[in-house]
C-alpha cells in the first residue's frame, strides 16, 4: 500500500485500519486502480471477494478484471467493485435470516485484513477478504460478528485501562494465535474409503496392532515425504503473508500440527482458514489427503485447535502480562479476574462455542479437555487469588509483598505457569490458552465468544469504579468480590481424571457432554441479552446461528450414517458372503477328498463368519430404522436429539461388528485400506 498509493490516501487507509475508523468512500477509487494494479502486476487475471458464510468455511466467486470495450477490452476494477459485491449467494445456509426470494446478500470490504494473492493450477486470484450481510444488514457470515465482538472489548477494555491512568491508549484488539492440528494419509488409500470421502472419518476400522502407545511419534523425526509437505505448506503460507512457525509430529501415527506467530483476531481467523485452506491443497500434490476431522480414527487421539488468546492496547501493552511495578501488577489482576469472571459466567456459552458432531468423539474421551470447563492459573496465581479471596495476607507464597493497587506482585516467570495440558482454559504467562476446540472449526465462533464475554465482564468492573473516590481500596474490595464468587472455576489438577468430573459436580460447573445439549447455550436468556447489550447479535441473529448449527449437526449424521449403510451393504455384507462361501467351499472340497480330514478350522470359522454377518445385517437394518424414525420428526430440537440418543448409538454397534468381521476375514477379500496403512503409510 505504502508503495502503491498516494500518501495522503495511504495515510487516510491506515489510520481507519489502526483506529476503527469508518472508511472515506472517496478513496476506494484509488485504492481499488492500486489493488489492480499491484495484482495485475504479478500475473492476476480474477478477482474475488473472500467471505466466510455460516458453514464454517471461505466463499468465493471469481470476476475477471477484463471488461469488452468498443475497440477492444480494458482491465477494470473500480472503488465500487472494490468496497461492495452483491455475489447471488441464495444458497448458503441462513438461519431464516433471508427468504430465497429476497435472497441476495452484500459483501462488503474489510479493509482491516490485507487482500491477497492466490495462486493456484497457474490462476491468480486477488482475494479480497469481505463481509457478508443481508440487505437489512443481517450478518450472514462469521466476520461480522467478530468484528463487532472485537470493537465492544475495546471499548469496554479502553474504559479499564483509563481507570489505571492509561489516558492515552484509545484501542485495545484481542490476539489469537491458533494451532492447527491435522492427519495425513495417502491418497490412494483415501480414495477407497467412503466413509473418509464422504464424512472426513474412518466409520468403520479395526485397530491396528500398533496405536500410539510408544509415544514414538509425538516430536519424532519427520519423515522425509511429510517433511517436504510441510515446506511447500510453509512457502505457500509465506506468500500469502501468514507467519507459520512452528510444525511437529504430533501424539498419533499420522498426525502433525502447524502453529503461526499470533495476529489480531480477524486477521488470525481469516489466516486459520488460508492455512486449512493450504494445508488440504498441498497435501494432493504430495498424493496425500490432509484430514482436518477431529476424529478420523478411532483409537487414537484426534484432533483439535489451540486458541491463544490476549488483548494488547494500542500503545503496546498486552493486557494479560504480569508487569514489573505494583501499578502495573494491579491492572494485570484486573484483566485476569475479568477472564474468570467472564469464563465462570459463561461457561456453558463457552463450550457451546465448541460443540460440533466431530468434537463430540473428542471432548471428555481423556486426550482433550473434558466436557467441562474450568480455568488453570498455576499454583502462584492460585495462591494470589487465594489470598485474595481471604482478604488477609498481602504477600505471596513465592517472594515478595502484595497489596493489589499500591504494592507489589512477585515477577512470574512465565514458564512456571503451564505445565498443565489438560486444562481447557489455561494461563500459559502472558495468554490464555483455549484448549477445546476442533480442528476444523472456523475460530471465529469461540473468539466472538471470548471476546464478548470479556467485554461484558469488563464493562461491569468498569461500571463499578469509574466514579470512585477510593480507587485503591475500592478496586481492592471488588477483585476480593470477583475472587470469592467465581474461584470455583479455577483448578489446577489433572482434568481427564474422574475425581475432577466429580468434584465439578459439587462445585456447580456445567458438564454438557453432547452438541444438542451444548448448542442450547446459545439461546439461553444470559447468552441473547450479553449478545445483544454489546451489538454482536441480535435476538434474531442468534436464533439464526442456533438454527443452523443444530441442522448441520443434524446433516452430518444423516450423511455418517447413510455411509455407514452404504458400506455395509455394498461392501462389507457382500465380502463376508463371498468369503464364508469360499470357506463353505473349502470345506466341501476337502471332505470330498477324504472324510477323514479335519474340517474343524474351517468350521469354526464358517460359524463364526456366519454369526457376525447376521449380527451385522441385523445392526445395518436397524441404523436404517433409527435413521428413518429420526428423519421423520419435524422439530428440529427433537431432532436433533433423537441422531443423538438412537442414530448415533446405532452406528456405534453397527461399527462394532463391521470392525469383528475385519479381523476374521482373510486380507485379501477385505475391501477396505486398514489402519495399518490408513496410519503408518506416509
Ligand atoms: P504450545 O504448543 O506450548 O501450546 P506454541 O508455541 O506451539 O505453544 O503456540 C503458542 C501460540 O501462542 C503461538 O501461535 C504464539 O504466537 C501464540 N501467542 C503468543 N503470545 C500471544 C499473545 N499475546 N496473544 C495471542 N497468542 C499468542
Ligand atoms: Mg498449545
Amino acid at each position: 500500500m505504502r508503495e502503491k498509493l498516494p500518501k495522503a490516501v495511504f495515510k487516510n487507509l491506515k489510520k481507519t485500519i489502526d483506529e476503527g475508523l469508518p472508511l472515506d468512500p472517496s478513496i476506494a477509487d484509488v485504492v481499488a486502480a492500486a489493488m489492480k494494479e499491484w495484482a495485475v502486476e504479478r500475473g492476476a487475471t480474477h478477482f474475488t471477494h473472500w467471505f466466510q458464510p455460516m458453514t464454517g468455511i471461505t466463499a468465493e466467486k471469481h470476476d475477471a478484471f477484463l471488461s469488452p470495450t468498443e475497440s477492444g477490452a480494458l482491465l477494470e476494477f473500480s472503488g465500487k467493485e472494490l468496497v461492495k459485491g452483491e455475489p447471488d449467494a441464495s444458497s448458503f445456509p441462513s438461519g431464516g435470516l433471508r427468504a430465497t426470494f429476497e435472497a441476495r446478500g452484500y459483501t462488503a470490504w474489510d479493509c482491516t485484513s490485507p487482500a491477497f494473492l492466490r495462486e493456484e493450477a497457474d490462476v491468480i486470484t486477488l482475494c479480497i477478504p469481505t463481509a457478508f450481510c443481508s440487505y437489512t444488514g443481517e450478518a450472514l457470515d462469521k466476520k461480522v460478528p467478530l468484528l463487532r465482538s472485537m470493537e465492544a472489548l475495546s471499548t469496554q477494555a479502553v474504559r479499564v485501562l483509563k481507570l489505571f491512568g492509561n489516558n492515552d491508549v484509545t484501542r485495545v484488539t484481542s490476539t489469537v494465535g491458533a494451532e492447527q492440528e491435522y492427519f495425513l494419509v495417502d491418497k490412494s488409500f483415501y480414495l477407497q474409503r467412503p466413509d473418509l470421502m464422504m464424512a472426513g472419518r474412518t466409520l468403520f476400522g479395526a485397530m491396528s496392532s500398533k496405536g500410539q502407545e510408544l509415544e514414538d511419534h509425538y516430536f519424532g523425526s519427520i519423515k522425509e515425504r511429510v517433511l517436504s509437505y510441510m515446506k511447500e505448506v510453509n512457502e505457500e503460507l509465506w506468500k500469502l503473508g501468514v507467519t507459520a512457525k512452528t510444525q511437529h509430529n504430533e501424539v498419533a501415527p499420522g498426525q502433525f500440527e502447524i502453529a503461526p506467530i499470533f495476529e489480531n483476531t480477524n486477521i488470525a481467523t481469516d489466516h486459520n482458514q488460508m492455512v486449512m485452506d493450504v494445508l488440504k491443497r498441498v497435501a494432493l500434490r504430495h498424493d496425500m489427503v490432509c484430514l482436518l476431522h477431529e476424529k478420523p480414527f478411532a483409537g487414537v487421539n484426534g484432533s483439535g485447535k489451540h486458541n491463544n488468546w490476549s488483548m494488547s492496547s494500542n500503545d503496546g501493552q498486552n493486557l494479560l502480562e504480569p508487569g514489573h511495578t505494583p501499578h502495573d501488577n494491579a491492572q494485570f489482576l484486573t484483566f485476569l479476574m475479568a477472564t474468570i469472571k467472564a469464563v465462570d459466567t459463561y461457561a456453558g456459552l463457552l463450550r457451546c462455542s465448541c460443540a460440533n458432531a466431530g468434537n463430540d468423539h473428542r471432548l471428555g474421551a481423556n486426550e482433550a479437555p473434558p466436557a467441562i470447563i474450568s480455568v488453570f492459573l498455576g499454583e502462584q496465581l492460585a495462591d494470589i487469588i487465594d489470598q485474595i479471596v481471604k482478604g488477609v495476607a498481602k504477600s505471596s507464597s513465592m517472594s515478595g509483598h502484595m497489596d493489589i493497587g499500591v504494592s507489589t506482585l512477585p515477577a512470574l516467570p512465565k514458564d512456571a505457569t503451564d505445565r498443565n495440558r489438560t486444562s481447557p482454559f489455561a494461563f500459559t504467562g502472558n495468554k490464555f490458552e483455549f484448549r477445546m476446540l476442533g480442528s476444523s472449526f472456523s475460530i471465529s465462533g469461540p473468539n466472538i465468544i471470548i471476546n464478548t464475554i470479556i467485554a461484558q465482564a469488563l464493562k461491569e468492573i468498569a461500571d463499578a469504579l469509574e466514579n470512585s473516590t477510593n480507587f485503591d481500596a475500592d478496586l481492592d474490595k471488588l477483585l476480593q468480590e470477583i475472587a470469592k464468587k467465581h474461584q470455583r472455576i479455577i483448578f489446577n489438577g489433572n482434568n481427564y481424571s474422574d475425581e475432577w468430573v466429580q468434584e465439578a459436580a459439587k462445585r456447580g460447573l456445567p458438564n454438557i457432554p453432547s452438541t444438542p445439549d451444548a448448542l442450547k447455550e446459545l439461546v439461553s436468556k444470559e447468552a441473547v441479552e450479553v449478545f445483544a447489550a454489546h451489538n454482536v447479535f441480535n435476538e434474531k441473529e442468534v436464533h439464526a446461528r442456533y438454527e443452523i448449527m443444530v441442522e448441520q449437526y443434524v446433516k452430518t449424521l444423516n450423511i455418517e450414517a447413510l455411509t455407514m449403510i452404504d458400506m455395509a451393504n455394498h461392501s462389507i455384507i457382500p465380502t463376508a458372503i463371498e468369503y464364508a462361501t469360499t470357506v463353505a467351499s473349502s470345506i466341501n472340497a476337502v471332505t470330498a477328498v477324504s472324510s477323514k480330514l479335519d474340517v474343524s478350522t474351517q468350521k469354526e470359522l464358517l460359524e463364526e463368519l456366519s454369526d457376525k454377518l447376521a449380527a451385522m445385517s441385523a445392526n445395518t437394518k436397524a441404523l436404517e430404522k433409527a435413521l428413518e424414525d429420526a428423519l421423520n420428526i419435524a422439530d428440529a430440537e427433537k431432532q436433533a436429539a433423537a441422531f443423538r440418543a438412537n442414530v448415533f448409538t446405532k452406528m456405534g454397534e453397527l461399527r462394532a461388528t463391521g470392525d469383528a468381521l475385519e479381523k476374521i476375514i482373510a486380507a485379501k477379500y477385505w475391501p477396505l485400506p486398514t489402519y495399518r496403512e490408513m496410519l503408518f503409510v506416509l
